[in-house]
């Protein structure tokens, strides 16, 4: 298992009415950024109203997908004077190729923003184990609860192990995915603890829908092309071809502000 913190969190004061930015080393965990206007988080929106997590605990997990699905939920945390630290946890991701690129993006944002980021085992043979005779299953059924569940069974295990009392996960942004399966499955990983909780927020509601594209395109992320694993990529591909559309091609789409 490869566990990989933060380095540093950045802290800017005001001083005589200017500000001062300065970097220190991160011990155990990192803090929100505070700009020199009372805004926390990345300077974006701020007018929203703030969150709270299940329990008003000021710590969470965040199990995360990819950097596209986790932008805003990671800002709209901050925002709200959370602390996180970010799970990767998708061992159904296939191939590898897909797999590095999805979680390098998602690294590359964390360090941006000085969030601790987990990165757990890419052990896919378990996924296909657990998936063994759900091939056939459209997107959105019985296949990606089984999916749900082995992540979210995992990001549970990690929280209980280190303290947690809440988590959730990115999952949930996309509009392709049905909230209420998700839920479900993060309920009930949670429930297998005593005292820890599965925070059901819709990331989607609220402007989440918008702000993840706007972050996106801001952050020229890459754009991934089907859901994640062998089965969504097979029928991705399908319906490409059956629409005359080429067949996808790995780590060549970015999201950018032109398109
Ligand atoms: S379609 Fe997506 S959610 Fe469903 S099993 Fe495949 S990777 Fe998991």
């Amino acid at each position: 298992m490869i566990f990989t913190w933060g380095p540093t969190y950045r802290i800017k004061t005001v001083r005589n009415g200017e500000a001062d930015e300065h970097t220190e080393l991160m011990l155990e965990q990192h803090r929100p950024i505070q700009s020199v206007d009372g805004e926390i988080g990345d300077g974006r929106d701020n007018h929203r109203p703030m969150l709270n997590a299940p329990g008003g605990n000021a710590e969470i997990l965040l199990h995360s997908c990819c950097a596209p699905c986790a932008g805003d939920v990671m800002n709209e945390i901050r925002r709200s004077g959370i602390t996180y630290t970010i799970l990767f946890y998708n061992p159904n991701i296939h191939p590898r190729k897909e797999y590095e690129l999805r979680k390098e993006e998602n690294k590359r944002y964390a360090d941006k923003l000085n969030a601790p980021f987990v990165d757990l085992d890419y052990d896919r043979e378990n996924w296909f184990q657990r998936t063994n005779g759900y091939e056939m299953e459209p997107e959105r059924g019985y296949r990606c609860t089984l999916c749900f569940d082995m992540r979210f069974e995992r990001t549970a295990l990690y929280a209980k192990e280190n303290g947690f009392k809440v988590f959730t996960s990115t999952l949930g942004t996309s509009r392709w995915k049905n909230m209420e399966q998700i839920n479900g499955c993060g309920v009930r990983a949670a429930a297998q603890y005593k005292n820890l909780t599965y925070w059901t927020h819709n990331w989607r509601k609220g402007g989440g829908a918008n702000r993840m594209i706007d972050i996106s395109k801001n952050e020229a992320f890459y754009q991934q092309e089907y859901c994640g694993c062998a089965f969504s990529l097979r029928d991705t591909n399908k319906h490409r071809l059956a629409t005359g559309r080429n067949p996808i091609r790995l780590g060549v789409k970015y999201y950018s502000r032109d398109t």
